[in-house]
């Protein structure tokens, strides 16, 4: 379970939405508590695929290593990874899959035509062959006011 306050979903469809037609992607920071996870940052970064920002996205191990720092800063842990997929369904691709790591959630933001919509997110199983799907429990952003 993945829990996502409407505050982050928020940033994760509007950076979606300011990349398009390329990818936009980035770390999430937070932690893993008895009800799940929980995501409480993000921590942006760019697409380093000039050659096909548009399908791919790829995270540097400087871009791993500043991520694990901003979630320690933070008191946090980095939790996963979310990424857009412009113009395609919120579904892992192969690409997707060769390139992720197990135990990391991976939410995907899928923009059509310029405007963020369905959001999912995905773990990788253990034997790195298919992801499943992990549930994303809505919520609101800590410290608000319940009415
Ligand atoms: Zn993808």
């Amino acid at each position: 379970m993945l829990i996502v306050n409407s505050d982050i979903a928020q940033s994760i469809r509007g950076y979606g939405a300011r990349d398009y037609p390329n990818e936009t992607c980035g770390a999430m920071l937070g932690c893993d508590g008895a009800e799940g996870r929980e995501v409480r940052a993000l921590f942006p970064l760019t697409n380093r695929r000039d050659d096909s920002p548009r399908n791919r996205f790829s995270i540097t191990a400087e871009d791993f290593r500043a991520a694990e720092r901003a979630a320690r800063e933070q008191g946090l842990e980095l939790v996963g990874w979310y990424h857009s997929h412009p113009d395609h369904p919120a579904r892992p691709s192969e690409y997707d899959r060769e390139h992720a790591w197990p135990w990391y959630s991976y939410v995907i933001v899928s923009v059509a035509s310029g405007e963020a919509c369905d959001m999912t997110s995905w773990q990788l199983s253990d034997d790195r062959s298919a992801f499943q799907t992990e549930e994303i429990a809505w919520a609101i952003p800590p410290g608000t006011i319940k009415r």
